[in-house]
């Protein structure tokens, strides 16, 4: 397939390179955009053919449904059986932005999005060209993550082109997306809402409104094989580098020497090695590659060099990382999450 790559202004997004997108969209192609949380590989939502697209690109598992992108508010009435107050009260209080709503669906929305659930995922992201895309080609737009399965989600257009060129219509490149990490992943389909996947909006942000949240179990621990999960996505193996992720976890100091132990074990094996630092820990690291995610009091920043970082030491080509853990306030709920994945939950505690 020829893919087409445009490059997008993102704080004036130019009409007729939107356009041609948008086109794309509505004659039932792929087109990769940026959003504020990850790059979404979008297609009509009410087209099972274009949809379809997105998971034979993706090489997605069937079973997993997924988002769908509107630009308005009011779009959502039409996917939705009812608005509750609750969700009408999260609408208000996070769109645009990086929060995922689930709902009861209405009978337009395909089998093929909802993996035959009764819910809907929906969301109204906030980033220009998103929305002007959206807005344009008039439809609601299904958009996963524009990575192939398993990957590390991608924050820049070139990770969209290293996974995806020659399987998608279009490419936009738009920069890079802010948060870094995907939305934040909410159920208000039942009594009470419930966390299913944490992200750019905190557990705390979502209790000032709601009051009472429930924190899905199958969120911050390894699931067992035999449950099935709220959100099948969880049940997957995700955000993974080609090498080998091992976290390690405790006291700073301790954690410093215990890594720089496990990095000669496996170098003395011939292995290459890398370790995903802090700023503060950096320079205290002997390995083959030592790269920071951030300073350890701007869990955001941490949030945004995730995927990167984990894609760049693929790049490189260590065998294995050895990943400092992060606190687990606020954001750093979300980042722990995705580490903890894209370690198989392989942690070490010193
Ligand atoms: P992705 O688009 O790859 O970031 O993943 C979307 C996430 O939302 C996956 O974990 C899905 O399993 C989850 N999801 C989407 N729709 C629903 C739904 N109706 N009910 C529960 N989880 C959902
Ligand atoms: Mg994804």
């Amino acid at each position: 397939m020829n893919t087409k790559i445009l490059k997008i202004n993102v704080n004036s997004p130019e009409a007729d390179k939107i356009e041609y997108a948008a086109k794309a969209l509505k004659e039932g192609g792929t087109v990769a955009f940026p959003t504020e949380t990850v790059y979404g590989l979008g297609a009509d939502a009410l087209n099972t053919e274009a949809v379809k697209k997105i998971f034979e690109a993706k090489g997605r598992p069937a079973d997993n449904p997924l988002i769908v992108h509107i630009s308005k508010i009011e779009e959502v009435d039409k996917l939705v059986e009812s608005v509750s107050n609750d969700a009408k009260k999260l609408m208000s209080a996070f769109w645009p932005g990086p929060l995922t709503i689930i709902m009861k669906k209405s009978n337009i929305i395909p089998q093929i999005i909802t993996a035959g659930l009764d819910t809907v995922a929906i969301r109204l992201p906030s980033h220009p060209i998103a929305r002007e895309l959206i807005k344009t080609a008039g439809i609601p737009i299904a958009a996963p993550s524009a990575n192939i399965s398993g990957k590390p989600s991608p924050t820049i257009a070139q990770h969209v082109v290293d996974d995806l060129f020659g399987k998608v219509d279009v490419i936009i490149d738009g920069g890079t997306a802010a948060v870094g990490l995907e939305s934040t992943v909410i159920d208000m389909s039942s009594e009470v809402p419930a966390l299913l996947r944490p992200g750019g909006i905190t557990y705390e942000h979502l209790r000032e409104i709601l009051g009472d949240v429930q924190i899905d179990p199958a969120m911050l621990s390894k699931i067992n094989a035999d449950v099935i999960p709220r959100s099948p996505g969880m049940k997957y193996t995700h955000y993974s580098p080609n090498a080998e992720v091992v976290i390690v976890e405790g006291e700073k100091e301790k954690v410093v020497n215990a890594i720089n132990q496990l990095v000669e074990i496996k170098r003395n094996k011939g292995l290459k090695v890398g370790v995903m630092a802090l700023d503060e820990t950096v320079k205290r690291y002997k390995a083959d590659y030592v790269f920071s995610v951030g300073s350890e009091n701007k869990p955001e920043t941490i949030a945004a060099n995730l995927f990167y970082k984990l894609r760049e030491f693929d790049q490189v080509g260590v065998n294995i990382i050895f990943a400092q853990s992060v606190s687990e306030k606020g954001i750093g709920m979300a980042i722990r999450n995705r580490l903890n994945k894209a370690a198989g939950y392989n942690i070490i505690k010193v």
